[in-house]
């Protein structure tokens, strides 16, 4: 048993308790009791003791939408005289080509060092998709080996596409099924899986349909990005739809449980038909920025009822990151400094963690007595009072994942005062060097 105390508690429960000279008592797992420190202690005097001094005790991050694969991206040589002018070009002139390359080592090391790089950021659970088109067999078990080593909760996925053929569209629907069967024998609340397709423009009906079945078969959803680039609607709307939605939707991918990622190019009309089939979804702000897609319809999503969760597809580990940008694209787009507040917190801190629920069979993204102890420490000393009705806007303005010192997940600690618990990460990110430097060779 553990007392985590004097920290100033943020609960993010139904009362979004704040609890300053605060404690969680951890047990096996669990969260077993919150409350005023000196209280908790003399309840459980036999205790272990962790003394925050006055730092933020608060539930770990979710993050909807990952790339793990990312992670040799990052200052890469493109190799071309002619950069990418739009997002199509940009698949075409980095992720398409990157994720050919991808060998054995190649999908570890970029695992292992963006999932350790969430921990440090204080994401506790995560959505990967992953993509490899010439090692797909056996791909998300790599990544799941990195997942366990770690200790993070994570939903693998494999992004199946017909972009370089049927056989290898057929390849990725066998690994999606071959993982899904094994997580779903495994059972636990670490580790799940769903059904991963890259995105409409790059799937044909026959792989539509096959998919389909196989989700109704395996009692699964979907994680697909959903009109991302205004080729995607191009694509459906030549093919007879309004949008990429309506295309979707004719073959049963949108239903309950599925994510759909980005959405920036979806008709009003279409986002009803993700809230009729309970489908949620998912915003990358810096994402759709980076790649200048536009911004996603959110607003106008979360008042026709849809579930709009937040990841940060790749383009950080660092969910505060994504909270900030999320918030200031929504002013920015409106021209309305009002936007944005409201939105950003139900997609962070509610939907996330009903997203999560969902997949995980567990209440995530909250400390309260019986939850999984996935919690994390910060380091932030507010200058302002920071109460129930404004511990918020200390996330928003005060907090970045950086400034976590502490990351726990299911009870066990995976880093500690900045340093990551029973992995050798300086050997790691030594070999994740090495690594990257022999695959921007092959690149
Ligand atoms: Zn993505």
């Amino acid at each position: 048993m553990l007392i985590i105390g004097n920290g100033t508690v943020l609960t993010f429960d139904k009362d979004f308790q704040v609890i300053s000279k605060g404690g969680v008592v951890i047990e096996e797992e669990n969260v077993v009791a919150i409350g005023e420190t000196e209280k908790l202690i003399s309840k459980y005097p036999d205790a272990a003791f962790k003394d925050v001094q006055g730092k933020i005790i608060m539930p770990g991050m979710i993050n909807t939408h990952m790339h793990l694969y990312s992670t040799f991206a990052r200052g890469m040589d493109l190799k071309t005289d002619q950069p990418p002018k739009n997002f199509v070009e940009i698949l075409e002139k980095l992720w398409w080509r990157l994720d050919k390359v991808l060998n054995e080592e190649d999908i570890y090391c970029s695992a292992i060092y963006a999932l350790l790089d969430g921990v440090k950021k204080g994401t506790t659970t995560i959505f990967d998709h992953h993509a490899s088109s010439n090692l797909i067999d056996g791909s998300l078990d790599i990544i799941s080996e990195a997942v366990r080593q770690t200790g993070i909760r994570a939903n693998l996925s494999y992004e199946i596409s017909d972009r370089d053929g049927h056989e290898k569209a057929l390849d990725g629907i066998r690994e999606n099924e071959r993982f899904i069967k094994k997580a779903q024998q495994e059972g636990t609340s670490y580790l799940g899986g769903m059904i991963g397709l890259h995105a409409s423009f790059t799937l044909n009906n026959e792989t539509l349909s096959e998919v389909a079945a196989l989700a109704d078969e395996l009692g699964v959803p979907f994680h697909i990005h959903v009109a991302e680039g205004i080729a995607d609607f191009y694509e459906s709307k030549t093919r007879g739809y309004k949008g990429v939605a309506e295309r979707l939707n004719r073959f049963h991918i949108l239903r309950p449980g599925t994510l759909a990622i980005h959405g920036v190019h979806l008709k009003e009309e279409e986002l009803e038909i993700l809230k009729n089939n309970d489908s949620y979804l998912i915003h990358c702000p810096e994402s759709n920025m980076g790649n200048a897609v536009g911004a996603a319809p959110i607003k106008a999503a979360i008042d026709k009822g849809v579930t709009v969760g937040l990841g940060t597809d790749g383009y950080t580990t660092d969910m505060f990151e994504s909270i900030k940008v999320a918030n200031l694209l929504q002013k920015h787009e409106s021209h309305n400094p009002q936007a944005g507040w409201e939105e950003v917190f139900q997609m962070a801190f509610k939907n996330n963690r009903e997203i999560a629920a969902r997949f995980f069979g567990e209440t995530l993204g909250v400390l309260q007595a019986g939850a999984p102890a996935d919690v994390i420490v910060v380091n932030y000393y507010p200058p302002t009072p920071i109460t129930s009705e404004n511990a918020y806007f200390h996330i928003l303005f005060g907090i970045s994942g950086d400034m976590v010192d502490t990351t726990i997940v299911g009870g066990k600690i995976l880093m500690e005062d900045r340093e990551i618990s029973g992995l050798d990460y300086e050997r790691i990110t030594r070999r994740v060097k090495e690594q990257a430097n022999d695959f921007w060779k092959r690149f």
